[in-house]
């Protein structure tokens, strides 16, 4: 028997599609995109499994992708001679969304289609972007390596459910048919498939074939079928910069990162040395909605000469550069790299070292542009990436100076919440006699800025840091020194600011100090063992007091912390 079973989709498939349809309509072309883009992956992992059993690929080597019409019948057909899938794999990866996070994903749909489609862009559109134009679609597929007679036919109307059996197919590999809706004729035309090509494939690096009427010198149609191969089919990154256009580089982010949105910038060089290699690396435009996942993916592919070796190579980039996108292919690494072999390769950890310091690079240019792009672009990366990124202070010793000079704060200097000036910015504008960077942690950033601590610098027109991320109590316990300044917490120990008093401050601070000494000694009889020690203060200007720890003391924000985490 055909074993064939109908099965329904995950409802979350169900509410995606409807969504994309609707949302995507304007832009219906892409479904080729997704499509092509998924049998390119299809292809590198076949790669790949071939390096071990070089068999997988004996009765059919030449890798690639065809895509082939009937206008009559009006379906197209894009088909791949990749890895393919098997019955289970069909199951779980088409008509499932095995994504992390997809659940929070679809909380945060409003409804308003107008908004969801940014949240669709986050996600990744994909296979079901097929549905876009066709109103049936049938895939049959066979793994590589299993009989003709292991193949299956998944099988849908885009509705809710979809049917399975098990069917011959001669070559391994995926064959999908659109059987296109009344309406989208125009896509049964080699004209218009070559162009959509042009525009969102050219990238991929295998030849992308389509299959057209074939015309005499007069054009005339004379009744057979004839290849062409549309793209350039050359890996990206293999390619000299001044021979890739933005539109290239901004399409082959797409491919790699399954976003929507063209990146914010990118990282193009070809690295000789001990190690050679290639890195081609983005930042994207927006964090995806689990970047704060522990599950959450990396997004560095690693190729060896060429041939795709694993996504998600965790070990290339540190954690804290983990929103990044892109591929890094090596010269020197063995084909056999496994991801036991990367967490102790001194080879790695030379190609981390060299992107690390090309990632910051991008950075630094980038928030060098005075331009209001470039200004935008910067603002744009501190607001969705800043908080991953200033853990590298704490992660990335030797790189600590140079990451604190990309952080950006919120300050008194600005009267908002805009994490906006950077350390250099601050010291600039340092008063005469100061000599440390004031800051002030806190829960949130309301609190942050009304803490009593800050009268007196805000009396003496001295700037503070006001940090209330989570990660700031963390990072300020690692950065203790910028540009030889020290970072002081304007909540600890005595404060110097004498050096900014005047003189006749000075003898003002003196006579009420002697003044009150009495209600010292009176006020350290009350409290007792509660407190160290009862001082005059000159840091207050409105309220009557304080409470101050020492400078090796916890903070009371950290103190509040652990004892919330139940230290
Ligand atoms: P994504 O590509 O982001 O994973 P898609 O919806 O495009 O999401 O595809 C879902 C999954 O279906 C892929 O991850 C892959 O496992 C499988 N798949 C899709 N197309 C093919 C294909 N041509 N060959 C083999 N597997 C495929
Ligand atoms: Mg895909």
């Amino acid at each position: 028997s055909s074993n064939k079973e109908t099965l329904g989709f995950q409802t979350e498939v169900k509410q995606l599609l409807k969504l994309m349809i609707h949302s995507l309509y304007s832009n219906k072309e892409i479904f080729l995109r997704e499509l092509v883009s998924n049998a390119s992956d299809a292809v590198d992992k076949l790669r790949f499994e071939a390096i071990e059993r070089s068999s997988l690929l004996a009765d059919d080597p030449e890798l690639k992708i065809s895509i082939s019409f009937d206008a009559e019948k009006r379906t197209l057909t894009i088909a791949d001679n990749g890895i393919g899938m098997s019955r289970l794999e069909v199951i779980n990866h088409i008509g499932t969304i095995a994504k992390s996070g997809t659940k929070e994903f679809f909380e945060k749909l409003s409804g308003d289609s107008q908004k969801d489609s940014n949240l669709i862009g986050q996600f990744g559109v994909g296979f079901y972007s097929a549905f876009i134009v066709a109103e049936k679609v049938t895939l049959t597929t066979r793994r590589a390596g299993r009989p003709a007679a292991e193949a299956v036919r998944w099988e849908s109307l885009g509705d809710g459910e979809y049917t399975l059996e098990d069917v011959e197919k001669t070559g391994r590999g995926t064959e999908i048919v659109l059987h296109m809706r009344e309406g989208e004729d125009e896509f049964l035309n080699e004209w218009r498939l070559s162009g959509i090509i042009k525009k969102y494939s050219d990238h991929i690096s295998l030849p992308i074939q389509l299959h057209k009427p074939k015309r005499d010198e007069k054009g005339e149609l004379t009744g057979e079928q004839e290849v062409e191969t549309v793209n350039s089919a050359s890996a990206i990154w293999t390619r000299n910069k001044s021979e890739v256009t933005e539109e290239q580089y901004i399409e082959f982010y797409k491919h790699v990162s399954h976003d929507w949105e063209p990146p914010l910038a990118w990282s193009h060089a070809r690295v000789e040395g001990r190690q050679e290699y290639t890195e081609l690396l983005y930042v994207p435009k927006r964090a995806p909605f689990d970047l704060y996942d522990r599950d959450h993916k990396h997004g560095i592919k690693l190729y060896v000469r060429r041939v795709f070796i694993m996504d998600d190579a965790e070990k290339l980039l540190p954690n804290y550069l983990r929103f990044m996108k892109g591929v890094i292919d090596s010269n020197d690494l063995p084909l056999n790299v496994s991801r036991e072999i990367l967490q102790h390769s001194k080879d790695i950890d030379a190609i981390r070292a060299g992107c690390v310091k090309k990632v910051l690079g991008l950075l630094e240019d980038l928030a060098k542009d005075e331009s209001d792009e470039g200004k935008e672009k910067y603002a744009t990366f501190w607001k969705e990436f800043g908080t991953v990124f200033k853990e590298g202070i704490g992660e990335d010793f030797s790189n600590k100076e140079k990451i604190a000079k990309l952080c950006r704060f919120a300050s008194t200097s600005l009267d908002n919440e805009d994490q906006a000036v950077s350390l250099d910015a601050y010291i600039e504008r340092m008063k005469e006699g100061q000599d440390k960077i004031y800051y002030v942690t806190a829960d949130s950033f309301t609190a942050a800025k009304n803490s009593p601590h800050l009268e007196i610098f805000r009396k003496k027109g001295v700037e503070v840091l006001l940090l209330s991320d989570r990660v700031d109590e963390w990072m300020v316990s690692s950065l203790t020194e910028y540009a030889g300044k020290k970072l002081q917490s304007v909540t600890k120990g005595s404060l110097d600011m004498d050096a900014l008093a005047d003189e006749a401050e000075k003898a003002e601070q003196k006579k009420a100090e002697d003044d009150l000494k009495d209600v010292l000694v009176r006020v350290k009889e009350v409290l007792g063992d509660k407190v160290k020690d009862v001082r005059v203060t000159h840091r207050l200007t409105d309220s009557p007091a304080c409470v101050v720890v020492d400078d090796q003391d916890m903070s009371g924000h950290l103190e509040r912390l652990l004892k919330s985490v139940g230290q």
